[in-house]
């Protein structure tokens, strides 16, 4: 059992917080990792003193040094991959396999905002004039928050502080409440890999209060979001009262749509690892299969016969193929849209209702359900439930598909499945996601390739890949004149 501190001006301060929240395995109750205290809004304005503190230093650390420090955390990153995994599946839930592909895409991530170090260029720019030019520098913002959601509790944050500290800003981390202990981990692993005092400071506690506090502190220039749809835009709306820059990741509902010429056990293969994989709680994760009527029995039966066959528990068991459900919160709220969907009418096919079986007693475990005959209008193919849910919606034809498809207030990612190559480019046309796939899950990203959303699922830049810095930097002009003389011409 462990007791998770703050990280804060390079010391690891224990809170004076009253209010204590035990942190449980998901799969087992009973294995209690440690506690958390959640911290007072003092201690959340002291992270944000600290951070603004070590700015000026860091800023004016070259960027290829900076990119070190990110380049030896990849490499303790890759050194403790097994540890962390195990505290990841022990925290969150999801299988071991799954938490060795979340450090993996972690350490990825590391190794290219490292090396994004030594490329933080800007451009030179001709000038109308003689003996005229210009250029322009990246520069860092200053004090960025960066508050994260439990569901990547490695992956998210390591792709906001990277890219963050390459820039040059200074760093106040807010995990989610229910993962604490990769937190601690990952900030334990950045102090060893050299980051000077104050540069990253982690708080733990509650978000509505340090969270609320953090975004709103006039010392926070730039706030980087990944959560919940509500959350989000609260935190946009606060934000903007104070001109304070903003990156959300929030809600998907993320469509497949199969045609029928698609090969089908490829299609009903890959939305049931889209749709059950990390036990749904993925941003990614496909919650909506919109099948052509023509193969829309054979694909069903298919694809619940998968559903059926899941091997459910703890993740931490070699054999399990879907974990619990990240906390008694969450598996309530899935079990609440189950509920919804059956009475909105869409037919169970199978699941719904909290799994039984040797071991599972004491975890929140939530049968892999399908709901078919699913309307455009149902709660269920509306709205997020971030958990082992599928709705199919059956269509009559492509045309129909697009509709449904794109019926959605989300657009994070999509796929098709169709072997036909002028569907493949009318779908990448008109699908309104920020992401898509062809004929391959809704899921999956790599290091290198910009992560977001379109409509209410993303605001601001890009994350990751080539676009990783944009949120963290600020773009400076430079007009250089050599001629040594007044100028002559206007420029206007
Ligand atoms: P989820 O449903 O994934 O838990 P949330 O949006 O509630 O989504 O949480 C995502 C992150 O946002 C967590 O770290 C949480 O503590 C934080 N958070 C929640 N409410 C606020 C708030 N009012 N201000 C800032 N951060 C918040």
């Amino acid at each position: 059992m462990t007791d998770y501190r703050n990280f804060i001006g390079g010391e690891w301060l224990e809170s004076s917080s009253c209010t204590t929240v035990e942190n449980l395995n998901p799969a087992n109750i009973n294995d209690r990792l440690g506690t958390i205290k959640l911290s007072t809004r003092e201690e959340a304005r002291g992270a944000v003193e600290a951070a603004y503190n070590a700015f000026r230093d860091w800023r004016n650390t070259p960027a290829p040094t900076r990119g070190k420090i990110v380049a030896r955390f990849a490499r303790l990153l890759e050194d403790d991959k097994e540890n962390l995994a195990q505290i990841l599946t022990r925290e969150e839930g999801k299988t071991l396999a799954e938490s060795r592909g979340e450090l993996a895409r972690s350490i990825n991530v590391a190794e290219f905002c490292a090396g994004e170090a030594r490329r933080l260029n800007g451009e030179t720019i001709q000038s109308e004039l003689p003996a005229n030019f210009a250029y322009t520098i990246k520069e860092p913002h200053g004090v960025v928050a960066l508050i994260t959601p439990w569901n990547f509790p490695v992956a998210i944050p390591v792709w906001k502080i990277a890219p963050a500290l390459v820039a040059g800003n200074t760093v106040v981390f807010k995990p989610a409440e229910a993962t604490p202990a990769t937190a601690v981990r990952i900030c334990e692993l950045l102090e060893e890999a050299g980051l000077p005092k104050g540069v990253l400071n982690l708080v733990l506690g509650s978000g509505a209060e340090i969270g609320d506090e953090i975004t709103n502190h006039p010392a926070v220039k730039a706030i980087s979001f990944t959560g919940s749809t509500a959350t989000g835009i609260k935190l946009y709306e606060q934000a903007a009262r104070r001109g304070a820059r903003v990156q959300c990741e929030m809600g998907g509902k993320n469509p497949v749509v199969v045609m029928e010429d698609c090969d089908l056990d490829l299609a009903v293969q890959s939305t049931a690892q889209g749709a059950f994989g990390s036990t749904g709680q993925r941003c990614t994760a496909t919650s909506r299969a919109v099948v052509v009527d023509e193969i829309a029995d054979e694909f069903v039966s298919k694809i619940v016969e998968l559903a059926q066959k899941m091997r459910i528990g703890d993740g931490a068991n070699p054999e399990t193929e879907m974990g619990p459900i990240v906390d008694e919160k969450q598996f309530r709220n899935v079990l609440k849209y189950i509920d919804i969907g059956r009475e909105d009418g869409a037919e169970m096919l199978c699941g719904g209702k909290r799994a039984e079986g040797d071991n599972l007693e004491n975890g929140f475990f939530v049968e892999p359900t399908v709901f078919d005959r699913v309307s455009p209008d149902m709660r269920i193919a509306q709205e997020e439930i971030f958990g082992p849910v599928l709705s199919v919606l059956r269509v009559k034809d492509f045309d129909e598909a697009m509709c449904a498809a794109n019926d959605s207030q989300y657009g994070l990612t999509s796929s098709i499945f169709t072997n036909d190559p002028n569907l493949i480019f009318r779908f990448v046309q008109q699908i309104e996601t920020g992401m898509t796939h062809i004929n391959s899950p809704t899921t999956g990203g790599e290091a290198h390739i910009p992560f977001g959303g379109v409509k209410m699922t993303g605001i601001g830049a890009r994350e990751q890949g080539s676009t990783a810095l944009d949120f963290y930097t600020e773009l400076k002009v430079v007009y250089v004149d050599y001629t040594g003389r007044r100028r002559e011409g206007n420029l206007y």
